[in-house]
């Protein structure tokens, strides 16, 4: 599957840093593409610290709970929810590039 977009630069919505490396990206599938979340990407620092997986992604509740500054409003929804996954990314020279995903 693919990224609908592939955004050149990602930060960490918990400690703020450009992503250079690795780290983890929300998404939403929508028709077969990804279509991922940048302002809820998290470095892989801030992923294993503060989520605690050991090479695995954690689950999306626990990066949005991380974030618990941000607008409650997200949530507010109706019955319908796109499907959510979480990415495990690299960061390329061509963008971002997926490792793995949880769904
Ligand atoms: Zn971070």
């Amino acid at each position: 599957m693919q990224l609908h977009s592939t955004p050149q630069s990602l930060n960490c919505s918990v400690c703020t840093d450009e992503i250079t490396d690795v780290g983890y990206l929300p998404a939403t599938v929508t028709d077969g593409e990804y279509k991922p979340n940048p302002q809820d990407a998290v470095c892989n620092a801030c992923g294993f610290n503060q989520v605690g997986m050991m090479g695995c992604a954690p689950e999306l509740t626990d990066v949005v709970d991380l974030d618990s500054n941000s607008d409650s409003d997200s949530d507010s929804s109706p019955n319908q929810r796109p499907e959510q996954t979480l990415l495990h990314i690299r960061m390329t020279d061509d963008g971002v590039s997926v490792i793995d995903h949880k769904q």
